[in-house]
């Protein structure tokens, strides 16, 4: 994940096949001192991300050459960056499947411009913020749409439906967290409390945890197990 420093321009990829739309975005954003590049395809935007990841995207979803909704899922595999929806589509599913995919925000169009740059300057803060906390003081877990408060064992999906948590089933999630994308034994899931490796607790924590997620115990997508080895929570993970 790239992060804007202050002292640091912060640069923009602007995907839009409509070129007024492209042009009114670009301008709006260059009068409060962003610098925008501005790409027509899917194709183009991946291909240049690769290159030099940006600051953040802004991505329409209707384009001519593929999904703007796939572009978010390709460019949070290969170039994390923050993202930015802007679409003429107004659907719920759409929303929610966009901040799954990992977007920090979505406008419809027609939008204020004054609003477009207001999202955008608020999603680089958060990221900002992010940078400058020590680790151990973030609190708040952003994965795949959720946000988890690890502070009030609070856990958020997309749509804004609060799950309830028990604390052993918040701190087995809060570990999973801090260290995404890596293999964990039981025993460091477990931590120093429960010494017993055996113990078969923690599977039904996982499975409890599965549940809530919406995570599909035949095919989990998030709490994935590693066969002999423990779990892993596959998911782009960022801590503010
Ligand atoms: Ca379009």
């Amino acid at each position: 994940m790239t992060l804007p420093r202050p002292d640091m321009p912060v640069t923009l990829y602007v995907l839009e096949d409509e070129p007024e739309i492209a042009r009114l975005i670009c301008s709006s954003l260059a009068d409060y001192g962003f610098r925008c590049e501005h790409m027509s395809t899917g194709r183009q935007l991946l291909s240049r991300a690769r290159q030099a990841t940006p600051d953040l995207c802004i991505i329409d979803l209707g384009l001519p050459d593929m999904d703007g909704m796939q572009v978010v899922r390709e460019l949070q595999e290969g170039s994390p960056c923050a993202v930015l929806i802007l679409t003429g589509r107004n659907d719920v599913t759409d929303r929610v499947l966009g901040l799954e995919l990992g977007a920090d925000d979505y406008i419809v169009k027609p939008f204020e411009p004054r609003e477009l740059v207001a999202r955008v300057r608020s999603i680089l803060r958060r990221y900002q913020r992010a940078a400058t906390v020590e680790p151990a003081e973030r609190t708040i877990a952003r994965f795949a749409g959720w946000t988890f408060d690890a502070a009030r064992h609070a856990l958020t999906a997309a749509d804004g439906r609060e799950i309830g948590l028990s604390s052993s089933e918040a701190s087995l999630l809060a570990s999973l967290l801090r260290r995404p994308n890596k293999i964990l034994s039981r025993e460091q899931l477990l931590g120093e409390r429960d010494l017993d490796p055996f113990d078969r607790s923690i599977d039904v924590r996982i499975s409890r945890l599965r549940r809530k997620l919406d995570d599909d115990p035949q095919n989990p997508k998030l709490i994935k197990t590693v066969y002999g080895a423990g779990y892993l929570f596959s998911a782009q993970v960022t801590w503010e």
